[in-house]
Order: C-alpha cells, then structure tokens, then sequence
C-alpha cells in the first residue's frame, strides 16, 4: 500500500493533531517526518531539541518512528514521495508569511504530481480569516475581536492520541536525476538524521543550565493540569505579580506544538476553577489567537509599525544604535532594578513574566528611545517561547506602534511598577542578588537609600550595582515631547 507522509513542524505532539488523526484513518502505512527549520533560534532550540526527543519517545511506544530531515522543504518532501510512492501529505498549517507561501508552494507542486496534498488547523482555536468586523474588515481592536471569536462556533472537539501508527519504512533514495534533493542525504539514501545531528544543544557554556520547563507533550499536559489545580485559583488576582507563580507557564509548550489551544480550551471547560479566573485565562489564549489574527491579515507586522504614522520616527535619534545602552539593556546592568530583574530572568531561565516583558520592553523603548526592533530580536534569540506572532505583536504593542496599542504617553514607571508588583521585592531579590539585603522600601530605587542603609546592605552603588543609565524623569520628559509629533 503506498504510504502517506505526515510532516511535523510547529506540532510536536500526537494527540489532538488533525493531521495525523486524518492520516491514520487512511489506512496507510505513515511516515512520520519533522523538517528541520535551520533559523530555528538560539534558546528555542534547546525546546526543540527535548520536545523531539520526547515525540521520538512517544512514536516508538506507538509501533512507528520520526523520521529527521532538513534541508529545501520542497526538494525534500518532492524526493521523499519519489522515493516511497507516498499518494498523500498531511500537515498542520502555519501562518508567517513566509511559511504561508512555501506550503502553498508545497501543496501546488505536489497536487500537480497527483499526490493527495492537504493541511489542517492545529495551531488556532479560530482561523484568522473566519473573523471581520462590521465593515468586512480585520479587526484591529482586541475585544471586538475576541467577543467575535467568542460568539462564534466552539472550538472543534479535541482529537484523540492514536493507540497504533502503522509505520512504512524509509526508502532508500531515488537517484532519478531531477527528482534528486540537493541535500546531505543525496547519494546517501533517506537517512533519517540523529537529533544530535541538528546541533540544537549548546555545549560550551551550557547557557542552558538554568533553562525551565519540561518540553514535550507530557510535560505539557503534566503543566496543565499542575495550573488547573493549583495556580489558576489565583490567576486573575495574582497573574501580573512575578513573583507570585499564578500563570500557566505554557507558551513554550503552545510555541512547539506540544499542546494545541484547543486541549487547553477544554480542559478549561471541563475544570472547577472560577468563571472570573478561567475568563480571564482564556482571553490571555485569546490575545495568542489575535496576534497571529494580526499576522496573518498584516503581514508587514513583522517588520514595519501597524499604525504607519510612527513608519518614519526616529527611534533613538542619535542614539539609536547606542550599543552601550543596549547592552545594558540586555545585560540586566540599566541600574533600575525591575529592569534588570526581568532581564537577567530571561538570561537565566529562558523565560520571562508577562509584566516583567512589558516594563522591560517599554524602558528599552521609551526611556532609552531604541527602535523595537532591536528589543524584539533580543527577545526573539533568548526567549523558550519565542514566537513569531506574539513576540512580534507585543514589541509593536509596547511601543505605542500596533494594534490596539499602549498609547504614545503610557510609559511605564520602573520605580512604581517595582513597587505595585513586586512589593516585597522577592522578584527582584531572586535576580539582583546584589541588592537582596536591601530593605524592600529601597529595592525599586536604591539610589534612594541613605548612605547608611547602602553600606549596611554592602551596596556601592556604580560598583557592586550601576546608577541608572538615564534618570527617569528626563527620560520621559524626553519621549513624550518625541512621540507627541505623532498624535
Ligand atoms: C514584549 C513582549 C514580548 C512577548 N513575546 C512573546 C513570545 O515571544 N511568545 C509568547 O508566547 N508570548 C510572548 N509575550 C506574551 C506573554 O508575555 C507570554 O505569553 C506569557 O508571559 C507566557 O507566560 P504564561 O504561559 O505563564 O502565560 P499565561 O498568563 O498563563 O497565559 C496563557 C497563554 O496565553 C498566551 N498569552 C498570554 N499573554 C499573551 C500576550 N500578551 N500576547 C500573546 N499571547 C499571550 C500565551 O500563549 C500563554 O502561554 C510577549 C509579551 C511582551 C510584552
């Protein structure tokens, strides 16, 4: 019987994945096949790396096996149905632009070879283009959009693992000439790569040491029901509170597919939790939903301002690539304890709070005035969950740039935001240690300390910790006069 491919991607799972149920009701052997993306980036790997250790895991226990590619998607997938006389190719869908048009490249060269090509949703509770407002428009706002969202159809039901993959072995490559991959496994027979072979690990240093989570469908569904009975009692109370463990942690999880939005909607359904803590739960999937809403109807999202009035600003004037002050940026050394709290966090784990990514990613880009982009890339390479919509959407929320953003005279006070989110200062304690015998009064502000309580806490202030690379005040005396051109 021929077989029939399923490409993993962005899905890393077995349950509740619509390709692979549909797949398996073929009848047909499968070949279950990963494409490796080579601009996967830098902390993300390391997800990646144990989230398809444990989908290898997961299809040996099924009778089946992960078959490791990487390489031109087209010329791979092209050779692998030559190959194998595969009749068919099921994938989940993605949504940057790039990754819109080289499926629908995909799908166009393999239904012109007569193979069965057909991609379905595994990644968003609602397709992005079932969604307008009155006009027939996107929307750009987000709670017109999600009471949409919210009045239409529920979510599809939520598909079962298969109990058995029938498995159709690997072909040895077909050397036909045109049909041959321009790849590694030329001449060489569809060798199915180790994991190692994808250099997904960093080795020296092992920057990943301190990295959390526990990447895989297991360690997803074990997250889940760890936040359903436990921290969500909390979450509408405490979720902006770093410090207070009240999120779900599963961005990373719903960055690699180990779960799908829908195995959490329902999960959410079916929990005794509160209505007010499961609403406010959910409409934060919400906001994941809306900004790959966003993506996909702008497009230009990813690398210019949604609002087009801020399209020529010039972010940071001359300090615009001021590498000293981003550096301190990235480094956690801006001398504002929150600041650096968040940043070293992230350095650290791999992750970083909700709140603490907007007082951040403002002081990068109100009080120093760098272009978002420079945070988003930051962001983008250090970041567990770093994902293509919601890193790109939040920058430009941040910013005061994109939809339903921030407006230009939010700007987050570091001081004040230490002080309502972290009052006792654990968060901070946890990550500048440098500060920790500080009392928590001082903690947001230490150059407010009394000389005495400084050398009692062994705190020199621009030697054991920095002074503040710009004092507030100036900072956003300075930004507001540079943004309020744009209103
Ligand atoms: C500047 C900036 C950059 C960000 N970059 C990313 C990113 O690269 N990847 C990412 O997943 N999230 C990003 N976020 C959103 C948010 O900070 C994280 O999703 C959240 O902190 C993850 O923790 P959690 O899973 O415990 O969230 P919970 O509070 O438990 O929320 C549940 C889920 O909802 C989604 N979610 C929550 N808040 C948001 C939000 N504001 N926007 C979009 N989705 C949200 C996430 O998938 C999250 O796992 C960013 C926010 C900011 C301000």
């Amino acid at each position: 019987m021929n077989p029939c491919i399923v490409l993993f991607r962005e899905d890393l799972r077995l349950s509740d994945h619509p390709a692979l149920s549909a797949a398996c009701d073929t009848g047909q052997p499968l070949l279950c096949v990963y494409l490796h993306d080579e601009q996967t980036p830098s902390a993300r790997a390391w997800w990646l790396h144990h989230s398809l250790a444990a989908l290898q895991r997961s299809l040996q226990q099924r009778g089946s096996q992960l078959c490791i590619l990487r390489g031109d998607a087209l010329q791979q997938v092209h050779a692998l149905v030559q190959a194998s006389g595969a009749d068919t190719v099921y994938w989940s869908r993605r949504y940057a632009p790039a990754q819109i048009a080289a499926d629908a490249e995909l799908k166009t060269q393999l239904r012109a070879q007569g193979v069965q090509a057909q991609s379905f949703n595994a990644r968003l509770l609602h397709e992005p283009w079932t969604l307008y407002n009155q006009s027939g428009a996107p929307f750009r706002v987000f709670t017109p959009y999600w009471k949409a969202a919210l009045r239409q159809d529920a979510p599809r039901a939520v598909l079962p693992c298969p109990d058995v993959i029938p498995s159709a072995p690997l072909p040895s490559h077909s050397n036909s000439g045109e049909n041959d991959a321009q790849s590694e496994n030329e001449n060489k027979g569809f060798r199915s790569l180790s994991l190692e072979e994808l250099n997904l690990l960093p080795s020296q240093p092992n920057w990943a040491a301190n990295f959390v989570g526990v990447p895989g469908e297991e360690g997803a569904q074990e997250c889940l029901q760890r936040f359903i009975n436990g921290a969500i009692s909390r979450y509408a109370a405490q979720r902006d509170q770093p410090s207070a463990a009240a999120t779900s942690c599963l961005s990373a999880h719903l960055q690699c597919g180990d779960i799908s939005p829908h195995q959490i909607w329902y999960a959410l359904q079916g929990a005794d939790v509160s209505a007010k803590d499961r609403e406010k739960f959910l409409s934060e999937v919400g906001w994941r939903e809306f900004s790959y809403y966003l993506l996909y109807h702008f497009p230009q999202l990813l690398t210019e301002e949604l609002n087009a009035k801020f399209r020529d600003f010039p972010w940071g004037g001359e300090d615009a690539t001021n590498r000293p002050l981003i550096q301190a940026w990235q480094r956690g050394q801006t001398g504002y304890p929150m600041v650096d709290a968040a940043m070293r966090e992230l350095w650290q784990t791999g992750i970083m709070h909700n709140r603490s990514r907007m007082i951040a990613a403002s002081f990068l880009v109100k009080h120093l005035l760098i272009d978002w982009r420079e945070g988003m890339r930051w962001f983008w390479e250090t970041l567990l969950d770093a994902d293509i919509a919601a890193n790109t959407a939040s920058w430009q929320w941040v910013a005061g740039c994109g939809a339903d953003a921030a407006p230009y005279f939010r700007i987050f006070n570091p001081i004040i935001q230490a002080q309502k989110f972290d009052t006792e200062g654990d968060y901070i304690r946890r990550f500048v240690p440098e500060l920790r015998r500080l009392p928590a009064q001082y903690l947001a502000s230490p150059w407010s300390a009394p000389e005495a309580t400084l050398r009692m806490a062994q705190v020199e202030l621009g030697s054991t910790y920095p002074r503040p690379i710009v004092e507030h005040s100036a900072a956003r005396a300075r930004a507001l006069d540079a943004l309020k051109s744009l209103s």
